[in-house]
């Protein structure tokens, strides 16, 4: 394990520290701070532009397509920076503009795809969501069965999508359809991108339980993409999806320890408020959530050394995903405890997102934890669910018997 970055990646630390405190507002205590969502909501669009200002979005994409060609460590650094700051990343669909589409297009994508596409990502005039999930294909990914077919220059697509994250506030999908009806499982997939804005697609809201609506079905009644809209060669995109869904370059290992950490502090002082700091179960837990949070910055620890070695993470990408994903579903499950019936009756807002922490910064409030522990279990499902992470893991570093598929 070697830790230390190199000078370069240190100087690059100057730089965005420099921006930091040039940038956000005397007395920033972070986002969690900004009692009204809409004011937090706001806040985010806008520092969403001063980071592409300050040329601070896709650093380690090629100058030519608007980035700035840095690595990934230095895209570690960054995020590190933003994690402490306790600011966002970037606007609700970057996740799915800059870190899956766009590195996507830069290794599937045409040159033409590439210089169209990449520039507006960066600039927040194109806004992405995911179309991969359908009601009968999740885990089983393949058994997706949205369709397209080629109308003269166009594409034609049937089908429905769900769970599709921030659809309401894109104006492009890509999505997996089937392109070859005589091909089955991985084969005759293609991935395509379509834009939103027609009268052949109908976004309609999934209320959840926190009463948010962050995700929507997606329904496709002959909607039009055109022909050139595809990413890979036709019928072969199922290789194009496996590159996006392994989006994990280590920021996540570099991030969760600082997340967590502060949430950490905040669980500790909210047993200490009520009192609950000298109960012996309550103290058995958190010195639980204590050892496994040191536990997730030496995992992340390992993964930072491969990222600067330039190894593909594979396995430790599951490891990661599943620990911290469990973790907080405990750890939300322990402030819910703490709180007794106060968690019951939220005060103050919940996170502004549904992945990972509460905002930074958030106040020690009942709406904070309750949002926290209603978003945990969905980090169990996302991004591949914990059975699904254990499969990897049994089969990939155990070495077990491969799960029958059919
Ligand atoms: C917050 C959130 C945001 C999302 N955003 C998007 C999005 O933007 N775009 C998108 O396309 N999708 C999105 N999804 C969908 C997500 O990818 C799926 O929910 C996930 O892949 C699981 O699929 P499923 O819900 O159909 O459950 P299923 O696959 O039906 O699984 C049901 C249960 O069976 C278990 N299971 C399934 N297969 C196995 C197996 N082989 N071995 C053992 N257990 C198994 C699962 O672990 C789970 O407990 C989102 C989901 C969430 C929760």
């Amino acid at each position: 394990m070697d830790v230390s970055y190199p000078s370069e990646a240190e100087s690059f630390r100057a730089e965005v520290r420099d921006v930091l405190a040039e940038e956000l507002p005397p007395g920033w205590q972070g986002i969690g701070a900004i009692a009204a969502r809409e004011d937090a909501e706001r806040f985010t669009a806008q520092w969403r532009q001063t980071l592409y200002r300050r040329a601070l979005l896709g650093i380690t994409w090629p100058p030519e397509y608007g980035g700035r060609g840095l690595s990934r460590l230095h895209q570690v650094v960054l995020m590190e920076e933003l994690a402490r700051a306790g600011v966002p990343f970037g606007e609700h669909t970057d996740l799915f503009s800059i870190k899956m589409l766009g590195s996507t297009l830069l290794r599937w994508g045409t040159e033409e795809q590439r210089r169209r596409f990449l520039p507006r990502i960066l600039a927040g005039e194109d806004r992405w969501c995911q179309g991969f999930s359908e009601p009968g294909a999740g885990s089983d990914l393949a058994a997706l069965a949205t369709r397209a077919r080629v109308d003269g220059r166009e594409w034609v697509i049937d089908g429905q999508k769900i769970w599709t994250s921030v659809a309401h506030r894109a104006n492009w999908i890509f999505l997996l359809a089937r392109t070859d009806p005589g091909a089955r499982g991985h084969a005759g997939i293609s991935f395509l991108l379509c834009p939103l804005d027609q009268p052949g697609i109908d976004i309609r809201p999934i209320r959840q339980l926190s009463g948010d609506s962050d995700f929507n079905e997606v329904f496709f009644t002959g909607a039009r993409t055109p022909a050139d809209m595809v990413v890979g060669e036709p019928g072969e995109g199922w290789k194009v999806a496996m590159t996006l869904l392994g989006h994990e370059r280590g920021e996540e290992a570099a991030t969760n320890p600082i997340l967590f950490r502060a949430e950490l502090d905040r669980l500790l002082m909210l047993a200490a408020s009520r009192g609950k700091d000298h109960d012996p179960l309550i103290r058995q837990r958190l010195a639980w959530c204590y050892a496994r949070v040191e536990i997730m910055r030496y995992l992340g620890y390992r993964i930072l050394t491969q990222v600067q070695n330039g190894t593909e993470l594979g396995a430790a990408a599951s490891v990661s995903k599943l620990y911290w994903s469990e973790y907080h579903v405990a750890a939300t499950g322990l402030a819910l405890d703490i709180e007794g019936l106060d968690g019951l009756v939220p005060e103050g807002r919940g996170p502004l997102r549904t992945v990972r922490t509460d905002d930074p910064g958030a106040p020690n409030s009942s709406g904070s934890w309750l949002g926290a522990f209603l978003n945990a279990r969905a980090g169990t499902i996302y991004a591949g669910t914990s059975e699904v992470q254990r499969n990897i893991l049994a089969e990939t570093v155990l070495g077990l018997p491969k799960e029958r598929r059919q």
